[in-house]
């Protein structure tokens, strides 16, 4: 294919992309030959003309090109189909995440070599996101694929924050394949049962990531009383409460709706002891300060604070103003689970941040368990920015 149009990396630069680092930025490349319109297969060449990789162009986007393909071969339906066939393998083989009712994240971008698609199944219900263009280009075929593979019912595609304008994409958000059912859908994970809102839930509608994080915190529980700080729909108090023996939990967040769902989840899973309100954390924790009520267990779970490198400094005077805040309200002897799920404020930085409030609060933190996304979410070692979720089991005498 002599016509494809080339990329040529500038001198010196080349050395990530060989390491099969995906994102080739404006800033990385010395000229572009041929005129690619916006989505269209490139060759990315070193500055010495050798080939690297085959990748999708988008000149909206700072990711100038994203890589697929280390061999000289087209990125066309036969390839596109054996990388969502993979994806599919691992969750359904290894991982076990099949079976009825079942909540999996099938496509995870980058780490299932298929940079700017994420896949999240309900049941047999699909959400799609789309954060590249070129992918997203090539949606009916990808959608029409997965609904083969996977024999569902009906998907769904959602936006996602800040990507639409940055890769210059306009995402209409609804159903595009099948059917779907009127309201919240059900799913069960680790034996819990939580009715999911696939249309205007947050995200892809439920927090699938923190899976295994809700059942290892859970066994931190027994006799406690759980304090849950951005609860959503409740997944960490109602496994507190089923598997871990919690005395009660009182679940906290902002949305109405989100705490609605986390009411009826109670209900259904026959879980009495949990409580829940529609509440600010921050303000929260300054009553609970003010009136000295103390928890054994906190659970601190914010959405990402940190969007762009500019904004990892407030992040951590946000992390450090919420976790000292969470360990005020901390009996002696309980157990903080404190996430974060920025990915710019990396693991080591936010062990940092607890050794701070451990200072200003004058309390020691032991840290017992260092924990991350769950497996089907995997990090993709060639893009490390691919390991974003940390969740730190600390005991606080
Ligand atoms: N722990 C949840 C996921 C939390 S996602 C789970 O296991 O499913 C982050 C949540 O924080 C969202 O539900 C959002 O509504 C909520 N939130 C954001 N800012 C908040 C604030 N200042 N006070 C309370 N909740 C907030």
């Amino acid at each position: 294919m002599a016509s494809l149009p080339r990329v040529v990396i500038r001198p010196r630069r080349a050395r990530p992309f060989f390491a099969r680092h995906p994102w080739v930025f404006v800033t990385s490349i010395e000229r572009v030959e041929g005129d690619p319109a916006p989505g269209d297969e490139v060759a990315v060449v070193s500055h010495e003309g050798q080939f690297i990789a085959r990748g999708l162009f988008n000149h909206r986007s700072a990711i100038r090109v994203r890589l697929y393909r280390w061999e000289d071969a087209p990125i066309d339906e036969e390839f596109l189909s054996g990388r969502l066939a993979e994806a599919l393998a691992l969750r359904s083989g290894p991982l076990d995440l099949g079976g009825p009712k079942s909540a999996a994240r099938l496509v995870f971008s980058e780490s299932d070599g298929l940079s700017g698609l994420t896949v999240d199944r309900f049941d047999r219900w699909l959400v799609v996101q789309f954060t590249s263009l070129a992918l997203f280009e090539r949606r009916e075929f990808l959608i029409r694929r997965l609904v083969e593979l996977t024999g569902a019912e009906g998907a769904i595609l959602r936006g996602e924050k800040g990507i639409p304008s940055q890769e210059g994409l306009k995402v209409e958000e609804g159903v595009v394949a099948g059917t779907l059912p009127e309201g919240p859908i059900e799913i069960s994970e680790n034996g819990v049962t939580y009715a999911v809102d696939l249309a205007t839930g947050q995200k892809t509608g439920f927090y699938l990531d923190q899976r295994d994080n809700r059942r290892a915190v859970a066994s931190y529980a027994r006799g406690r009383r759980v304090l849950d700080l951005f609860c959503y729909t409740g997944g960490f108090s109602l496994n507190a409460l089923m598997h871990g023996g919690a005395g009660s939990s009182l679940g906290i967040d902002t949305s109405e709706r989100a705490i609605d769902l986390a009411r009826r989840n109670a209900v259904t899973n026959g879980a009495r002891a949990a409580r829940f309100e529609a509440a600010d954390v921050f303000d929260t924790l300054e009553r609970l300060r003010a009136s000295g009520e103390k928890f054994g267990l906190v659970i601190c779970d914010p959405p990402k604070f940190a969007r762009h490198p500019r904004a990892v400094e407030d992040a951590v005077k946000g992390y450090l103003r919420l976790n000292r805040a969470a360990v005020d309200v901390l009996e002696p002897g309980g157990v903080l689970a404190t996430c974060s799920c920025s990915g710019l404020v990396d693991r080591m930085l936010f062990s940092d941040i607890l050794g701070q409030v451990a200072e200003l609060s004058g309390r020691p933190i032991q840290i017992l368990e260092q924990r991350g996304q769950a497996a089907d979410h995997p990090v993709s070692a060639s893009c490390l920015e691919t390991e974003y979720l940390k969740c730190v089991i600390a005991r606080v005498p």
